[in-house]
């Protein structure tokens, strides 16, 4: 007899934060949602759409390549693979000139303002769909989210994604400002202990948002409203793995559903069906082909964040000094939008065969080609699980947002990684010395044997009987049984 439940098809309109370390996730928990029977509307804002399109190989391959010819429909490839993804673009404002790598007053007020004016004004267009559109999926950072989703009478479902320690700590303000660990003139330096569901930790492990003694940021303004805004949510989906951080998930779920669903990784028939890329990538293959299983170090610092040039010359030279081949995504911006970042003089001629340095590259198939051993990383959370999920163990250079409170994770909690800097300045030589011994010796055995098992962990819960898949077929059970 057929199941009641499966002739209901849930409608999920999803809309990303427009930052590649937001999109690519969500594109991938959309494609698990349709492989399981959702329908999609994903939303992109013009301008991310025009970045990936602009860096997809096929759009690269066009000789006479227009910039305002943006009518390529990224999912085209998974509808013909039979899922049911729709895709839309709208304005965030702003034209597609406009600089937004600057982070400009003017544009993050928009975001607050003008792109859920177009969100509101999209759904009113899409509730008349079919199937008629049922839930609201968009990222814990967004504001607005249970202001339109009451509005359309839509499911409210928030996207986090980074893990569940770094959600608590936000999710929790109240009790750090209450307690005097939120930054301030005369802020506790002493350990955190009082959060639900985490141990013990050092105020060097918050966020960098909670962590910023600029009271007034519009960072502190956003994640304020939108962990107040979270707590209306119907289900919040996780890109981590209760396994993992049982304790912390454990705890909120005692508030809300908080649903573990990850890694959200593309594997089988959705690796490679979308494309996420919003740069374009060179191909390192054919140079880690050349080179010994494991003896290579993956190096780069995300899609977004600058360094200090003074830390990047250091890497620079530690790299040389370290001996170990490696490749180093170095983005021109790595250090400031105003200046290309140079190398020291001498660098390449020392590197030489030994290294490459590329602008950008596919991360997640250079780190599960069998020739690489060690990433050397800023800890963004799709770099920490895309490097645990490949079975290799970090390097840690944290800097912003929930970089430090990663770092605790994989170093502190897991053991799979280690810290790049003890002490401040970064010199080239702990540099070397790190990357020794995350490459090579018993202290590289170590992080390898402790980086298995948690991959281990991870291959579990994505198993059919695993934890993420189970939560992730109750939520779409719970969602049906919500919207019948
Ligand atoms: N990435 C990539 N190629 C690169 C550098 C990064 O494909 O050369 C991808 C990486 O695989 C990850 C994302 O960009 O999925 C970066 O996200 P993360 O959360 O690690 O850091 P963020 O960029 O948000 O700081």
């Amino acid at each position: 007899m057929e199941d009641a439940q499966s002739t209901i098809k849930p409608h999920a309109v999803m809309i990303p934060i427009h930052y590649q370390g937001h999109v690519t996730p969500t594109i991938n928990l959309a494609l698990k949602l349709a492989s399981k029977g959702f329908t999609i509307t994903f939303v992109n804002t013009e301008n991310i759409h025009h970045q990936i399109t602009k860096s997809s190989p096929k759009k690269q391959s066009k000789e006479s390549e227009e910039d305002h010819d943006i009518d390529i429909d990224i999912f085209a490839g998974a509808r013909s693979s039979g899922l049911d993804i729709r895709y839309k673009t709208i304005s965030d404002g702003f034209p597609l000139s406009y600089d937004r790598t600057r982070n400009s007053a003017e544009f993050n007020e928009a975001n607050l303002k003008v792109f859920p004016a177009h969100v509101d004004e999209l759904l009113g267009h899409l509730v008349q769909d079919d199937p008629s559109v049922s839930c609201l999926i968009t990222d814990t950072f967004y504001t607005w989210t249970s202001r339109i989703a009451r509005k359309y009478n839509l499911v409210n479902i928030s996207f986090w994604t980074q893990p569940a320690l770094a959600f608590t700590l936000e999710y929790h303000l109240d009790l750090l400002v209450a307690n005097g660990h939120f930054a301030s003139n005369d802020t506790r330096v002493d350990t955190i202990d009082y959060i639900p569901g985490v141990k013990a930790l050092e105020p060097k492990d918050l966020t960098s948002f909670l962590q910023s003694t600029n009271t007034t940021s519009l960072a502190r303004r956003i994640i304020g409203t939108a962990f107040n805004d979270v707590k209306n949510a119907d289900f919040i989906l996780i890109n981590a793995v209760q396994e993992l951080e049982n304790d912390t998930i454990s705890a909120i779920q005692e508030k809300q559903p908080f649903l573990a669903v990850g890694p959200i990784i593309p594997s089988g028939f959705t690796r490679g069906l979308v494309p996420t890329s919003l740069r374009t990538a060179s191909d390192c293959t054919n140079w880690l082909n050349t080179k010994p299983q494991g003896s290579v170090l993956y190096a780069s610092f995300g899609s977004s964040i600058q360094s200090r040039k003074s830390d990047i010359d250091e890497i620079a030279h530690g790299l040389v000094l370290s001996q170990v081949d490696f490749i180093w995504v170095l983005r021109p911006d790595a250090v400031s939008y105003e200046e290309t970042y140079v190398l020291p003089d001498g660098f390449e001629e020392r590197t030489e065969n030994k290294g490459l340095v590329v602008p950008w590259c596919s991360q997640i198939e250079v780190l599960s080609h069998g020739a690489v051993g060690g990433f050397m990383t800023h800890c963004g959370w799709n770099s920490v699980l895309e490097s645990l999920w490949c079975g290799v163990p970090l390097l840690c250079f944290p800097l912003l947002a929930d970089q430090p409170t990663n770092r605790k994770l994989v170093v502190d909690d897991w053991r799979t990684g280690v810290n790049l800097c003890d002490r401040q300045p970064l010199t080239r030589l702990e540099v070397a010395e790190k990357i020794n011994r995350l490459m090579s010796g018993k202290s590289a055995e170590d992080l390898r044997e402790e980086t298995f098992k948690v991959r281990q962990t991870l291959e579990r819960a994505l198993a059919t009987e695993g934890s993420s898949e189970k939560n992730l077929n109750q939520f779409i059970s719970d969602v049906k049984a919500k919207i019948s």
